[in-house]
């Protein structure tokens, strides 16, 4: 070894002794921030600019592998486009995720101390969930600096803040005056449990074996009906036919009296295309209180509601004296039995049933009608400007038009392109959203109540007598204005000019509903333009056998656990490579350390450079072998198909690329061929092998870099160039 070399080259690579010093190079430099990138010179004022808003991670507790993915395909497009020269912007965040964090301080407090939220009272509890929030916080940030990640940190934005709460209630504001929030009372999807509403995508479902009973309300009634849900049944006001069935056709229209034991009620006999007439008897008992489809049949019929289940899952008042305090499944079983001692009930069978369980904790929805904030997605309002192509400003459109048309008319691009089929059939199918929830953490909904009169507005009223609305919204409300509330909306700032629309939304298939629909929405109504030009869907990271990774089977592979290990690089590159958007991937710790491998290869092949050309001076360019001229053919090959595949959003392509390009190609061939060169005793032959190895060594960090930005960034610093800039802002290499 030469007594030149650096110090540290004589080692093996060592991450941990590498990777915090590095990232604490680049944030002290700035060049995170675009601002600085500008001031400095590293871009133009007036470049071309990359945007993307990180998909704030939920204040809940640490992040998973899938969030290490997310992490390491947004830092390979930011740090490419910053090399690329243009004004890059990576903002970072976190969301305050509402209902999922005051669950599990809640259930902190039960565990710790046996007390519920009710116990210590709302002010003293979001103390308690704020001080979780922001332990949680500094967790994550931790963690998103370990992934090598150069967001700018100067931008930072939490989804609860001073700033958001101003869009959040700026926006809701808005909504209200246009009509599009209104309260009223639907059908809602209710957890007794969580003891709150859940929108339609919140609700989940579960295979379950149960019993159809079918019965007759009377033993005169012209037919059976059948159902799994009974004791729903003291509510009915209706029977459903489909409207083409010969054997129910000449009772449509006709009105019963019936008495199920509580008094008389009265059933109406209506068609609906809705109705199966293969399930069941095909005769279906109409239950408007407690299932959405039957609420709109009863709009449409203009019949009753009569609600027999409380917010608490028991039976009410209207259910019968008899039925009334009980749980479900007791007013269940007590029907049951009346029917068999009335002789109605006709037959009992088991059949498969799609449950709908609550999202956060598992247990059965209860559809009841609810006194709730909704945004109507059918109405039509004026939009007042547009950048969307085929609307123009002063148009009448509604919510569900808007979110529509900016992917049919291609102005966002879904990767993979069959989530936009999905996305479609999601719209059609697509509700009043329910955005107030009966929890205590979030955004408190910007309503006061005095006497008779209601105020909407972003501040309380100044004047006595307000209350406000105790209910939160919904955490989707908040996260849908993330584009742009992280800029300074509703302010004109200069941020938001510049930086919007992003350049691309880089997320987990998981959330397109929840997530990437709601800022379409919010974003066409609030800034007449798209959140993002390109969506790009990952997959979710599961365990070597391809099974979901839980704590319950004991197979979660933690990143923070890795990095140490075997180094960020070797975690990212192992979430890279052998992925494709929208499929789920597999990851064992053997992949990672594999790459570990690849980052000592690096390593390897630079010492070998740095030792074999410290004795030259590598700035003036030699004459080249026809041989070498053909090496550098290669290397420009390979820079013009990498950037190829990362603008394409092909990343696992071009680490795989890179992978076998520097092992099986330089290592292996180039440097091998070189070495009879660089230690005989022709001139020409050892600078030409010189310049060329180095030449190559070079372009590989630089394009390496976006994949593995560690160890690049210290080769990088070892080389003896003239370059004395941190490679994180070293032009991409041209082919
Ligand atoms: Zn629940």
């Amino acid at each position: 070894m030469s007594p030149y070399m650096d110090e540290k080259l004589t080692k093996p690579y060592d991450p941990q002794a590498t990777e915090d010093r590095i990232y604490q190079l680049w944030e002290e430099s700035g060049f995170f921030n675009p601002d600085v990138c500008v001031q400095k010179g590293v871009c133009d004022k007036d470049a071309e600019t990359f945007s993307i808003v990180l998909p704030p991670p939920n204040v809940t507790g640490t992040l998973h592998m899938g969030h290490s993915e997310m992490l390491a395909i947004q830092d390979i497009l930011v740090r490419y486009n910053r090399m690329r020269g243009k004004k890059t912007l990576w903002l970072p965040g976190t969301d305050h995720a509402a209902i999922a964090t005051q669950t599990k301080v809640e259930k902190k407090m039960y565990d710790e101390e046996g007390t519920t939220r009710h116990d210590v009272g709302r002010e003293e509890f979001l103390k308690r969930v704020n001080q979780f929030a922001k332990e949680s916080h500094d967790t994550i940030v931790h963690q998103i600096k370990k992934m090598g990640s150069s967001v700018d940190w100067s931008r930072e934005a939490f989804t609860l803040d001073e700033k958001r709460t101003i869009a959040v209630r700026t926006a809701f504001k808005k909504m209200y005056d246009d009509g599009l929030v209104y309260r009223g009372h639907r059908i809602v999807n209710w957890c007794p449990h969580c003891y709150s509403t859940l929108s339609d995508d919140e609700v989940e479902y579960k295979e379950k074996k149960a019993v159809l009973y079918t019965f007759k309300y009377a033993k005169d009634f012209p037919f059976a009906i059948a159902t799994t849900r009974p004791e729903t049944k003291l509510g009915d006001s209706a029977v459903a036919v489909n409207p083409n069935d010969e054997r129910y056709k000449a009772h449509i229209g006709e009105i019963f009296t019936v008495d199920l034991g509580h008094g008389a009620q009265t059933i109406k006999v209506i068609a609906d295309e809705a109705v199966d007439p293969e399930y069941g008897t095909g005769a279906l008992g109409v239950t408007p209180a407690h299932s959405m489809t039957d609420y709109d049949m009863a709009q449409k019929n203009d019949l009753p509601l009569i609600k027999v289940i409380d917010e608490h899952g028991k039976m009410t008042k209207e259910a019968g004296a008899q039925y009334e305090g009980l749980k479900v499944k007791e007013a269940r079983a007590k029907f049951v039995q009346w029917l068999k001692d009335e002789e109605l009930l006709l037959k009992e069978e088991e059949v498969d049933q799609n449950l709908s369980i609550c999202y956060r904790c598992a247990r059965p929805v209860e559809p009841l009608p609810s006194l709730q904030w909704f945004v109507n997605v059918n109405k039509t309002f004026t939009i007042p400007h547009s950048n969307i192509k085929g609307v123009t400003a002063g148009q009448q459109i509604t919510l569900k038009e808007l979110m529509h048309i900016v992917v049919q008319n291609g102005q966002i691009q879904i990767v993979p392109e069959r989530f936009a089929k999905i996305y479609f059939h999601w719209i059609e199918n697509l509700r009043d959203w329910c955005i107030s929830r009966q929890i205590w953490y979030g955004h408190q909904i910007p309503v006061w109540y005095r006497d008779e009169e209601t105020y909407v507005g972003v501040e309380k009223p100044k004047d006595a007598g307000w209350t406000q609305d105790p209910d939160t919204l919904d955490t989707w409300f908040s996260s849908g204005l993330w584009t742009f509330s992280t800029l300074g909306w509703p302010e004109e700032t200069a941020d938001l000019r510049t930086y919007h629309p992003t350049a691309i939304l880089e997320t987990g298939y998981d959330i397109l509903f929840f997530w990437v629909a709601r800022m379409v929405l919010m974003t066409t109504y609030l800034l007449g333009d798209i959140p993002f030009k390109n969506v790009y869907l990952h997959g979710l990271v599961r365990d070597e056998r391809g099974r979901k990774m839980s704590k319950s089977i004991g197979n979660v592979i933690d990143p923070l656990d890795m990095i140490k290990i075997y180094g960020t690089d070797a975690t990212r590159m192992s979430l890279i490579i052998g992925t494709s958007p929208g499929n789920d991937m597999k990851l064992s710790e053997e992949k990672i350390k594999a790459y570990k491998h690849f980052a000592n290869k690096i390593w390897n092949i630079t010492r070998f450079v740095v030792s074999n050309t410290e004795d030259t001076d590598l700035t003036v360019k030699p004459e080249l072998t026809d041989h070498d001229r053909e090496n550098l053919k290669e290397l420009d090959a390979l820079v013009a198909d990498i950037t190829k595949e990362i603008e394409q959003y092909h990343f696992y392509l071009a680490g795989e690329k890179l992978y076998h390009y520097v092992w099986h190609r330089f290592a292996d061939v180039v440097i091998e061929e070189s070495k009879v060169r660089l230690y005989g005793d022709n001139a020409v032959e050892r600078s030409s092998a010189q310049w060329t190895l180095f030449h190559i060594l070079t372009t590989s960090v630089t394009l390496l870099h976006p994949f593995m930005p560690f160890i690049t960034e210290e080769v990088w610093s070892m080389l003896a160039h003239d370059k004395k800039n941190l490679l994180m802002i070293e032009p991409w290499p041209r082919s």
